[in-house]
């Protein structure tokens, strides 16, 4: 049994006062493997006045000063990567594939972020003003389950660029993954305070981060209910706020693609993370005449999906997080039935072999409409929604018509006409032919996807205050 009952403030491990704890259960099978005790809001204001008072001397830090504790925190963490896939896999039931995708990342967050910051103008000169960006406080870092390490890690990274100290809250579902960043950051040995750890209930450490005066920023990653009641009670003390919600991105296949690489790739990228990611591409939006082909692809691929144990080096779907979230999917493709939509393969129930854990059917439904609750919501499952269109108007229709606006995906065997209807989704980020990925690029979302963007110059902008002194 697994016990996590430290949190880490102004350069020590302490114990939480809080006496509630959380239990930490395996996804594959549903049994108990550990215990986190909680923090309380005492703990929460604690780590808060901890980086107040860090603030006062690491906002005045110099450039070169803050890439070298970049630089001791990347190598802390990058000494503690097989941990971090470990727990990974253990945790939440992150596949080997992923865990080990993203884990091996996480040094990319930190030599982005230092090559944005040797290039960035902290100082501009306006007329004959002087126009200075500064750091904006003590930034409360909230983050979700699915992709905890990265989150992290690519938040503190910016803000230590920006020269703002951090208290960091990632989901209790991450503890064990947090234990090992908390030692790794500590190892990293920063002055006291700049990063400190409060591992605790949403409603808790989060609602005191959000409402606590002394905080002027929250970084947060994680669903749009949750985003929302952030904005809502940050407003009473004007916090600044970036918002990575969720999302419901569309994949347009043009009716030039090559459909025998761009199916697979969708039938795979609608799984990523066993289909728990905010950029999944869940809604495949086909040309009509072209629906059966791209079924009988689509079909072949899911069949070939593994779902299965997470630490199995060939297993592409794990576990759901959660038995809740397990519900929650098999509630969707209940509703997905129920609204019309033809099941092509998968569907309720556990795969054979897998009925101990959180396991669902790698799925597909075809002749989807837009409408559907399938199409707009999102499921964070391995579900994947094939929707016909008649002609290319159509299908960027189609795209925009959703709450969310995170990620966006366009395949064609011409570059300029896939550019031509990415400068028309809105969207985020537009992936053509693929699903790449760079961390100078800013990340955010439209809509109700989020407020506001992470990485490269456009995310440090996000920590900076701009202040016009005038001479
Ligand atoms: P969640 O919103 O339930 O929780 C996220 C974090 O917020 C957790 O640490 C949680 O404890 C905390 N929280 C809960 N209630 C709070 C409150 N009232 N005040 C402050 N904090 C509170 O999300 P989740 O289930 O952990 O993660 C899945 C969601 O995250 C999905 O919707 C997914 O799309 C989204 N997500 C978005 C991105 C992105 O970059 N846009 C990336 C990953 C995940």
């Amino acid at each position: 049994m697994k016990t996590v009952n430290k949190i880490y403030i102004n350069g020590e491990f302490v114990t939480p006062h809080g006496t509630e704890t959380f239990d930490l259960i395996n996804p594959t099978n549903n049994i108990k493997i550990g215990e986190v005790l909680l923090a309380d809001e005492t703990d929460t204001q604690n780590a808060i006045a901890a980086a107040k008072a860090a603030f006062k001397t690491f906002s005045q830090s110099s450039i070169s000063e803050r890439i070298t504790y970049l630089e001791k925190l990347k190598s802390a963490v990058q000494k503690r990567e097989q941990d971090l896939i470990d727990v990974m896999i253990e945790e939440y039931g992150g596949t080997y594939q992923f865990a080990t995708m993203s884990n091996k990342n996480t040094g990319g967050w930190f030599d982005s972020i230092i090559e944005t910051l040797k290039n960035f103008e902290f100082e501009k000169n306006i007329n004959s003003s002087i126009v200075r960006l500064q750091p904006v406080g003590v930034v409360g870092i909230i983050t979700p389950w699915n992709a905890s390490n990265s989150s992290v890690c690519s938040k503190v990274a910016t803000a230590i660029s920006a020269g703002c100290t951090v208290v960091i809250k990632p989901s209790e579902m991450s503890s064990l993954q947090t234990q090992v960043l908390m030692e790794a950051f500590h190892d990293a040995g920063l002055p006291k305070g700049i990063i400190n750890f409060v591992t605790g209930l949403g409603n808790v450490v989060g609602t005191e981060l959000t409402n606590n005066k002394d905080v002027a920023k929250i970084s947060f990653t994680g669903s749009t209910a949750v985003g929302k009641m952030i904005t809502r009670n940050g407003a009473e003390t004007m916090k600044r706020v970036t918002l990575e919600l969720g999302g419901k991105s569309p994949n347009i296949i043009l009716d030039d693609a090559d459909l025998q690489q761009a199916i697979p790739m969708a039938v795979y990228g609608a799984y990523m993370n066993s289909g728990q990611a905010c950029i999944a591409p869940t809604r495949l939006l086909v040309p009509i005449n072209k629906l059966d082909e791209v079924n009988v692809l689509a079909k072949a691929t899911a069949e070939k999906v593994i779902v299965g144990l997470p630490e199995n080096e060939e297993t592409n779907v794990g576990p759901m997080v959660s038995v809740k979230q397990f519900e929650r999917v098999q509630n969707y493709i209940k509703i997905g039935v129920q609204e019309g939509a033809t099941l092509l393969v998968g569907g309720e129930g556990k795969p054979e072999g897998l009925e101990d854990g959180n396991f669902v059917k790698a799925t597909i439904f075809t002749n989807v409409r837009n409408d559907m609750r399938i199409a707009q919501e999102e499921i964070f499952g391995p579900v994947l929604s094939i929707i016909p269109y008649e002609t290319e108007e159509e299908a960027i229709e189609i795209a925009n018509d959703s709450p969310y606006g995170l990620a966006a995906y366009v395949s064609s065997a011409d570059t300029d006409r896939a550019l031509n209807v990415a400068s028309k989704i809105d969207a985020g980020r537009v992936c053509i032919n693929g699903f790449s990925h760079d961390p100078m690029l800013p990340f955010g979302g439209f809509k109700q996807s989020g407020i506001g963007r992470e990485f490269g110059v456009y995310g440090l902008g996000a920590y900076l205050e701009p202040k016009a002194v005038l001479k």
